[in-house]
């Protein structure tokens, strides 16, 4: 398919209280295929409001946000939670997986909306993480394995059903340097070989500074 994976069109996001919180003030922007951008800001500019609307995790005060050309603004939550499971991964800084569970049940969990059966999700849970370099760790439980190889696990599990778009929110917010660096490549060859449009939040200038496109948010706008 061609056009923009997504758009945001003048989008608003106000949190109400006294007084109202501006979190975005009218962002409008426009990812295209295979696109890799960074998404930088001050600690409060709106960046993870902001990745919460692209990913239709939340809905926008105005303005409106079109995903593979379908705009959501008037879609109900079940379908915007169809249109998640099919379109978009997440990852974000915590990384929200399940203690209990091995790796590959971890990521095999990334399949259980799609309707896939079992064997499959196991096999295409396997396949995820050797593309994330942990073919050796598919049965340890999150316990046994290094923060970095933890939001691989993550990755793995946002990627296993193919998305088009992958979201992420300081996903090396809690590593060192060196495991932020190797997720940050997991990252990009996900970009360059399955061609996964994905935009990453982050604090880090040098990360920022590496991609190919940048996105800087300021007290809710974008700053050309
Ligand atoms: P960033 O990710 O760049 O640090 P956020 O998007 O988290 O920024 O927050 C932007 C602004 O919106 C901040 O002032 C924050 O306090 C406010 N904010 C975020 N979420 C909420 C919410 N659920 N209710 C009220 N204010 C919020
Ligand atoms: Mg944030």
């Amino acid at each position: 398919m061609s056009g923009p994976v997504l758009e945001l069109e003048a989008v608003v996001k106000t949190y109400p209280g006294n007084p109202p919180v501006h979190s975005l003030r009218g962002v409008s922007l426009r990812l295209e295929a295979g696109e890799l951008v960074a998404v930088v800001g001050p600690s409060g500019s709106g960046k993870t409001t902001l990745l919460h609307l692209m990913g239709t995790l939340d809905r926008p005060t105005s303005g409106e946000v079109r995903l593979a050309g379908r705009s959501c603004g008037r879609l109900l939550d079940a379908e915007l939670a169809g249109i998640r499971a099919l379109h978009l991964g997440f990852v974000f800084q915590q990384f929200f997986l399940l203690d209990g569970l091995s790796a590959v049940e971890n990521v095999a969990q990334g399949l259980l909306y799609r309707g896939v059966p079992r064997a499959e999700r196991r096999r295409a849970a396997v396949a995820a993480l050797e593309r994330v370099g942990l073919g050796h760790r598919l049965d340890h439980v999150p316990a046994r394995l290094s923060g970095g190889e933890r939001q691989r696990v993550a990755i793995a599990r946002a990627v296993v059903g193919r998305p088009s778009l992958l979201l992420a929110d300081e996903p090396t917010g809690n590593l060192d340097s060196a495991s932020g660096a190797e997720v940050l490549a997991v990252l990009r060859e996900l970009n360059a070989v399955d061609r996964t449009t994905v935009a990453v939040v982050t604090h880090n200038e040098e990360i920022a500074r590496s991609l190919p496109r940048r996105i800087e948010v300021r007290d809710g706008e974008l700053v050309a």
